[in-house]
């Protein structure tokens, strides 16, 4: 068969990526840490470069010409030892095994930074969405989970939305599995429509933990939110959420983007308008100038936040960002290199597995409310993940006080040392 046949060419994944097994990001964090890891723990710090698990799967789907396409998806389980594996599933056509099993390293300290009882895990199927009609969509979704059903479960891994995946995904996936089980199990899934057993809040709780850490943050530097300039990279469910909660809270936001263009105004955007701006892409919204994304990364401004895909913010263009703060919205979206030449030029960087861990912080209350069936009101869940957020970044900004490191260093710090007293105090090692 023709290759053309079974794939779009823009689906197959990058050639060359899918063998690595060890994490590069998990090396290179902890070869950096490696004398402030507890005494007591070094010896263990081999079982962090590798997931604990992978999976790689193919599967056939029907397109709606009635013809079979193959396409792949992975499913990485990094580390159990806090418990469940948590995180979410993505749909993009760079999606590969390297890249889910960075993400679900990320997710596996992630959740020990905001100190919820799950593991890290993270799944995708590479292809793009934007192609495809919502039917074939739903087919690839359920024929994905079907794949993998076996793995995963409320007490295993619990896979939740991601990039371009939203609730209606998740309440596709969430059908496949329960019909495979043969019984209802509303927790082997989070984010889901709230009708079918998801949270109040869930929706826009990454981007409200975020807001609540920036706004922690300011609180510090003596800094109003009133006076604060940001730029938003990504106008998602992540971006457009932050953009208007900050807003609402005060904040002048002078500039968003999308994957097409983005608009700009020294004095402040009218946020509301802009998210009514009822057009494909903010690059046409009239409140402002056009820019393009990368003249929004160099922007002036007191906060950048890059809240779309990875690895935007490399070697080439950190030199040129001319922000105070860095808030991590995306997960990873400044590479190794850059951060080191952002921490020389004095800009601060809140990291993503802080930032943005409303959402899986949610996706716990969701699996909790889940599990115990009781459901609770807008303003516990918002109140909750209030609690969360204030203590993680405390605990962060006093480890990197007290061991004079960046938030960066501090945030990896503790949550290895909290996975690897985990993995001590089960007797695994
Ligand atoms: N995809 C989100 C993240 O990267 C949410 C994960 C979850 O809720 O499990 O944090």
């Amino acid at each position: 068969m023709k290759k053309e046949a079974i794939a779009r060419k823009e689906d197959l994944p990058d050639e060359g990526q899918v063998s690595e097994t060890t994490c590069k990001v998990c090396k290179a964090q902890i070869d950096k840490l490696s004398r402030k890891i507890n005494k007591e723990s070094t010896h263990l710090i081999p079982l962090l470069e590798k997931p604990m698990r992978t999976y790689n799967v193919n599967f056939p789907v029907r397109m709606d010409d009635g013809k079979i396409r193959i396409f792949s998806g992975y499913r990485v389980q990094y580390n159990d030892a806090r418990g469940p594996c948590k995180g979410g599933i993505r749909f993009h056509p760079k999606v590969n095994l390297q890249e889910v099993m960075e993400l679900s390293f990320l997710m596996t300290l992630k959740c020990a930074v905001v100190g919820i009882p799950f593991g890290g895990g993270k799944g995708g199927v590479a292809f793009n969405p934007k192609n495809y009609s919502k039917a074939e969509i739903e087919r690839i979704s359920r024929a994905y989970i079907k794949a993998i059903a076996h793995a995963i479960g409320p007490d295993k891994d619990i896979p939740a939305p991601d990039v371009n995946t939203n609730s209606q995904t998740m309440a596709w996936m969430l059908d496949e599995y329960e019909s495979v089980k043969g019984h209802k199990a509303p927790g082997a899934i989070t984010g889901k429509p709230i009708e079918i057993g998801g949270s109040k809040g869930r929706q826009y709780a990454t981007s409200l933990g975020g807001a609540i850490v920036l706004r922690e943050y300011l609180k510090r530097k003596k800094q109003a939110l009133s006076k604060t300039k940001i730029a938003i990279q990504g106008m998602g469910n992540v971006g457009s959420n932050i953009a208007r909660i900050l807003a609402e809270w005060g904040a002048k936001i002078i500039a968003t983007s999308d994957s097409r263009g983005g608009t700009y105004n020294p004095r402040g955007l009218n946020v509301p308008k802009l998210l009514e701006h009822n057009n494909k892409t903010v690059a046409t919204f009239k409140g402002g100038e056009k820019i393009t994304n990368e003249e929004l990364l160099e922007l002036k401004c007191d906060v950048l936040i890059p809240a779309a895909l990875e690895n935007v913010i490399t070697e080439k263009n950190a030199g040129s960002v001319r922000a105070k703060t860095i808030l991590e919205m995306a997960n990873g979206p400044i590479t190794p290199k850059a951060d080191e030449i952002l921490e020389k030029s004095k800009i601060e960087v809140i990291p993503d597995i802080l930032a943005n861990a409303g959402g899986v912080a949610v996706s716990y209350f969701e699996w909790v409310q889940n599990t115990t069936n009781h459901y609770w009101k807008e303003h516990r869940v918002n109140q909750e993940l209030e609690e969360i957020m204030v203590s993680a970044f405390e605990e962060v900004i006093l480890t990197a006080k007290k061991e004079k490191c960046s938030l960066r260093r501090a945030a990896y710090m503790l949550s290895i040392n909290k996975v690897l007293k985990a993995e001590k105090l089960r007797g695994r090692v």
